[in-house]
């Protein structure tokens, strides 16, 4: 299966004294883990999200479920999390 392509942008964003706004919401800037990213998009020499306002608070909770190159089953520390219910299941079958 081809892998879909993201198109991302923050066309209608404006600059303000709070910050860069995008659609009513004031856009902070991209995490270090972000960088990567394919949604990554840039304004005025500034990386910004479209996806998330708050990139770093995504991140502070694990891998970002929406990002293009990092899995959201793995962990900060590179472990390969295992969802319990399938772990479940494939115990049950005897894998
Ligand atoms: S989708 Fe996630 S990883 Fe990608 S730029 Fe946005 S917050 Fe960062």
């Amino acid at each position: 299966m081809a892998k879909k392509k993201v198109t991302v942008s923050l066309e209608g964003a404006v600059m303000t004294d709070a910050g860069l706004t995008y659609k009513g919401v004031i856009m902070e800037t991209i995490d270090e883990k972000c960088e990567g990213c394919e949604r990554i998009v840039s304004f005025e020499d500034k990386k910004y999200c479209p996806t998330y306002a708050q990139p770093a608070t995504k991140w502070s909770k694990g891998v970002c479920n929406f990002a293009t190159h990092a899995r959201a089953d793995v962990d900060k520390a590179g472990k390969v999390k295992v969802n319990p219910l399938k772990a479940s299941k494939r115990a049950a079958r005897g894998r």
